[in-house]
C-alpha cells in the first residue's frame, strides 16, 4: 500500500473544510481534502450569519459565491401568534457585514469545492476516512477507503477534522461528550414554494414560534424553493406517528401563519428527521489534530450559528497550524480552545434562554428598546466576540435580568 505525504489532511469538504483548505493552500502548504460523498449532496444548515462573510472574504471565496445569486438575508423575522419581532442587520451594535445569504447547501458547498479545484487544491470525493493512527510527535497515518473498497494511507503533520455529523475523530478517539442542552429534534424538507407572496414578505427568513420548545423555520431560496423544518422536544416530535411526510404535514397545521401557504405543496424529498441534534466534545484539539465546525460542537439551529462557527473555527485552526508549521509557538488551549469556547458560550446562553422563554420575552416585548435590540442583533449576526457589546460581555446575566424587569413591569400593570 502506497503512502501519500501531506502537511495537512482535512476530513470533509463542507464550509469548514473548504475555508481551511483555501487558507492553507494560499499559504503554500500541501493540503489534501478527503470527502465521503460526491458533490452536490444535501446537507442542512441553510441560513448563514453575516459574520461568516468575513471568513469567506478573507480566504477569497466570496466572489465565487456572489456569482450564484443566492437569496440575500439582511435580517430575520420571529413570529409568535400575532406578535412580530424583526431584526435588521444594518441596525446592530457591532460594525461588520449587515447581510449574508439563505443558501441551498448542495449548490453552496459545491460552488466552494469547484472553486478550490480550479485553484489546484487536492480534493478527493467518495473517499472515506476510516481509521487514524497518531505518533508521539503528533504526525499521523490515516486509512482512507474509496467506493470500490480499496484502501490507501495518507501521512500528515496535522489533521483538521471538518467531518460535520460524521464526527470522525470524536468517534475514533473517544472524545464525544453529551451536550448540556435540552433534547431537541428536528424534521425538515424543501418545497416548491408555489404560494410564496411577492417581495419581502415572501423571502425573509422566518421563525414561527408555536410554543416554548417548538418552532418552524421557513428559509426561502432565490430559486423558488423554500426550506421548511420543525424543531421541538424529542418527546413531542416522537408523538407524531406515520411516515416522515405524514408527520411533517401534520405539524405544518400547527402554524397559523404558514399552514395555508404550505398546504398541499409537494415535498422535494422525504422529510429528514434528526433526533437530539446537540453535540459536544471533551476537547477541541490534541497533538497533531484539531476539530472544527460540527465535528466539534453543535448547539441548536434557532440562531443559525452552525456554518458561522464552522468557518470561524476552520479559519482559526488553519492560521494556527500554519504558524506551528513555521516553528512558531502556538498555545492551542488559549489561542484556539478558549477563543472558540468564548463564542460558543455566548450562543449557548442565548439557546438556553430561548427555551426558558426569557429571550422570547425580550424579542416580543413592546415597546421595543432600540439600544437592547441593536445589541442582541449583533449576537444574531454572529459577532459574539465583541465585548463592547453588553449582551456579549454579560451574556450570562443580562438576558435573565432584562426578562426579570419585563416580568416586574407586567406584574405592576396587572
Ligand atoms: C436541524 C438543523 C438545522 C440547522 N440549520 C442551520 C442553519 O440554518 N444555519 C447554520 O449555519 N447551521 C445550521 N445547522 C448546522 C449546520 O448543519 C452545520 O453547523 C454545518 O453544516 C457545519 O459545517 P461543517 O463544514 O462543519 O460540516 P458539514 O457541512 O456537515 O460537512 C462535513 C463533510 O464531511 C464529510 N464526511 C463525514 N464523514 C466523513 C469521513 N469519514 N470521511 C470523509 N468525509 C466525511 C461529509 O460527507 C460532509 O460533506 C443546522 C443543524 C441542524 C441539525
Amino acid at each position: 500500500m502506497s503512502v501519500e505525504n501531506v502537511d495537512v489532511l482535512i476530513i470533509g469538504a463542507g464550509p469548514s473544510g473548504s475555508v481551511a483548505a483555501s487558507y492553507l493552500h494560499k499559504k503554500g502548504l500541501k493540503v489534501k481534502v478527503v470527502e465521503k460523498n460526491l458533490f452536490p449532496r444535501f446537507v442542512i444548515g441553510e441560513s448563514l450569519l453575516p459574520r461568516c462573510m468575513d471568513h469567506f472574504e478573507e480566504v477569497e471565496l466570496l466572489d465565487c459565491l456572489k456569482k450564484r445569486d443566492y437569496e440575500v438575508k439582511d435580517g430575520a423575522r420571529f413570529l409568535r401568534g400575532d406578535e412580530v419581532c424583526n431584526f435588521d442587520f444594518s441596525k446592530k451594535h457591532t460594525k461588520g457585514w449587515d447581510w449574508t445569504w439563505q443558501v441551498p447547501r448542495a449548490d453552496f458547498d459545491k460552488t466552494l469545492t469547484d472553486e478550490l479545484l480550479t485553484r489546484g487544491v487536492d480534493i478527493t470525493f467518495e473517499e472515506e476516512v476510516i481509521a487514524v493512527d497518531f505518533y508521539e510527535d503528533g504526525s499521523s497515518e490515516t486509512t482512507i477507503k474509496n467506493k470500490l473498497g480499496e484502501r490507501n494511507t495518507v501521512a500528515a503533520k496535522y489533521i483538521i477534522d471538518s467531518s460535520g455529523y460524521g464526527r470522525v475523530l470524536p468517534r475514533l478517539l473517544g472524545l464525544e461528550k453529551s451536550s448540556e442542552l435540552l433534547n431537541q429534534s428536528s424534521i425538515f424538507t424543501h418545497v416548491k414554494d408555489i404560494n410564496r407572496p411577492e417581495g419581502w414578505e415572501g423571502t425573509r427568513i422566518t421563525f414561527d414560534v408555536i410554543d416554548l420548545r417548538t418552532w418552524l423555520w421557513v428559509i426561502p431560496f432565490s430559486n423558488g424553493v423554500t426550506s421548511i423544518g420543525y424543531v421541538g422536544s424529542t418527546e413531542f416530535l416522537e408523538s407524531f406517528k406515520g411516515t416522515s411526510s405524514e408527520k411533517l404535514k401534520a405539524m405544518l397545521k400547527l402554524s397559523n401563519y404558514y399552514s395555508e401557504r404550505f398546504e398541499g405543496v409537494e415535498f422535494q424529498f422525504k422529510p429528514v428527521e434528526i433526533s437530539n441534534y446537540s453535540k459536544s466534545v471533551k476537547q477541541l484539539y490534541g497533538k497533531g489534530y484539531v476539530l472544527t465546525g460540527n465535528s466539534a460542537e453543535f448547539l441548536d439551529p434557532v440562531f443559525s450559528s452552525g456554518v458561522t462557527f464552522a468557518t470561524e473555527s476552520a479559519l482559526l485552526a488553519a492560521k494556527l497550524i500554519t504558524k506551528s508549521l513555521q516553528s512558531k509557538t502556538v498555545d492551542w488551549e488559549v489561542d484556539y480552545s478558549d477563543y472558540m469556547k468564548k463564542g460558543v458560550d455566548v450562543f449557548a446562553t442565548y439557546v438556553k434562554e430561548w427555551y426558558t422563554g426569557n429571550l422570547q420575552k425580550l424579542f416580543f416585548h413592546k415597546p421595543e428598546n432600540p439600544e437592547i435590540k441593536k445589541q442582541i442583533c449583533s449576537v444574531l449576526a454572529g459577532y459574539v466576540w465583541d465585548e463592547t457589546n453588553p449582551f456579549v460581555k454579560n451574556h450570562h446575566r443580562l438576558v435573565k435580568a432584562v426578562a426579570h424587569v419585563i416580568d416586574m413591569e407586567k406584574e405592576k400593570s396587572e
